[in-house]
């Protein structure tokens, strides 16, 4: 029996993905080993979103290609995802020994790949992307046992000027409905208790009703799903956040209240070149409603500093935002080129020690503001879905349904379960507590 390993780059999508890998290649009567010098084939998942995750899978690719040759041993090592869609066959010149390339929409092909690989040693590649394949529709070695991702949707169809997306996993298209409701049972049949729902843009999930539903209906039915006690998703577009969305996070009890909402930048002009498809007093008006729907509503966002033509009052805007939204919590990052991309030929590309100052002060207009949105918390009774133990301490760790991380003392019996506990302390990364019962 063949063993593989893989390492995964990147963003949930790519995590999932991973998953389906594994369990097609346990399928097909392979088996997983923890780690890669253990391993007769090594799939490296990868992601090309920003030029430094790109550098991260060339150095791991280098370092698993060194380790192998001065082994000896015969292991067989494969790219998949982005970065394999992306450079195809130019990553043979970059490293000649590399066995198998394969898109996020050949994950199917990997058994046969590996099967042809081993007999006749040249170099596999597939990188077509099948426009009509559903990565859902392969059997997935799922890591967790209590939570699970379900993809609903794959593609994009925005463009932002920054984004390699769309080139790379191809336009929008949704998973029916009824396939996504059956999976979402199955798994609370086998004991899951929560779901993520993963795409793009999943708040335009069902455009052009081929699936069946539009994404509020779809979260519908999804609550009718007994056993699943809570419904979260990620990524949402701000222009896609309509008022029936906003009207299921009210009424829907197992849709957990915390939502990331990208807003990129804090200028409508950097916006525009952008291509996002929104003004600030937009954004602002939908997150009033959403607030004002869902008081407890915890907000996560996405900012980038030094996009092409970023002027210091610009970037003034962005920072002013920060302060006006109190968001929980951020993911910022330095304008990255990416190959293919719109950005890549706008005038002013901004120096990379000035993108680097901008994004320090990013953090510290934020770091306070999230430490006052943590503390909010203290004195209150949270719900937790227990995931397992704390890594450090040895405390209970889970999370509130606003997705913010409590360590509590208590029994194991409690992983797997909902528990209520009374929030004693809050840090910049996580909340401390007592169980209530
Ligand atoms: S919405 Fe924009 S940033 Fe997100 S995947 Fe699509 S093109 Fe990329």
């Amino acid at each position: 029996m063949k063993s593989f390993h893989i390492i995964t780059f990147g963003c949930q999508m790519n995590e999932h993905d991973s998953e389906r890998m594994s369990g097609l290649l346990e399928q097909e009567g392979l088996c997983a080993v923890d780690t890669p010098d253990a391993a007769e084939v090594i799939i490296l998942n990868t992601c090309s979103i920003r030029e430094k995750a790109e550098q991260k899978f060339y150095s791991e690719l280098g370092r698993l290609t060194r380790m192998r040759d001065l082994s000896g041993k015969k292991v067989a090592i494969a790219v998949a995802g982005c970065i394999a869609q992306q450079e195809g066959r130019k990553i043979l010149a970059r490293v000649p020994s590399v066995d198998m390339i394969l898109g996020p929409s050949d994950i199917a092909r990997l058994p046969g790949m590996i099967k042809r690989s081993s007999s006749t040693g040249g170099p596999e590649i597939a990188t077509e992307g099948d426009s009509d394949y559903h990565v859902s529709s392969l059997p997935a070695a799922r890591s967790d046992r209590i939570k699970a991702w379900v993809s609903i949707m794959y593609g994009c169809d925005n463009f932002c000027t920054y984004c390699v997306v769309p080139y790379l996993r191809g336009r929008e298209r949704s998973r029916p409905s009824a396939d996504i409701v059956q999976e979402v049972r199955e798994l609370a049949g086998r004991g899951y208790r929560e779901v993520t729902l993963l795409g793009q843009n999943v708040n335009s999930y069902g455009k052009g009703g081929a699936a069946g539903d539009c994404f509020p209906d779809l979260l519908r039915k999804l609550n009718d799903v007994s056993g699943i006690e809570r419904i979260r998703f990620v990524t949402s577009h701000p222009k896609d956040l309509s008022d029936d969305l906003i009207q299921a996070f009210r009424d829907l009890p197992k849709v957990c209240e915390s939502m990331h909402l990208p807003v990129q930048h804090g200028s409508d002009k950097v916006l525009m070149t952008m291509n996002r498809k929104y003004t600030i007093a937009e954004y602002r008006d939908k997150v009033r409603k959403l607030r004002d729907a869902v008081p407890d509503m915890v907000l996560t966002t996405d900012i980038i500093v030094g996009f092409p033509g970023e002027h210091e009052e610009d970037f003034e805007q962005t920072l002013h935002l920060l302060g006006e939204m109190r968001y929980d919590n951020i993911f910022a990052f330095k304008y990255s080129q990416r190959p293919g991309t719109a950005a890549l030929k706008l005038a002013g590309h901004i120096p990379e020690a000035v993108k680097e100052d901008r994004l320090d002060k990013v953090f510290e207009v934020q770091k306070p503001i999230t430490l006052e949105r943590n503390n909010r918390h203290k004195g209150t009774v949270q719900e937790i879905l227990v995931e397992g133990k704390s890594k450090r301490g040895g405390k209970l760790t889970g999370r509130t349904r606003g997705n913010k991380i409590v360590n509590v003392a208590g029994p194991d019996s409690l992983v797997g379960s909902l528990a209520k506990v009374r929030i004693t302390s809050a840090g910049p990364n996580s909340l401390g507590g007592e169980l209530c019962e």
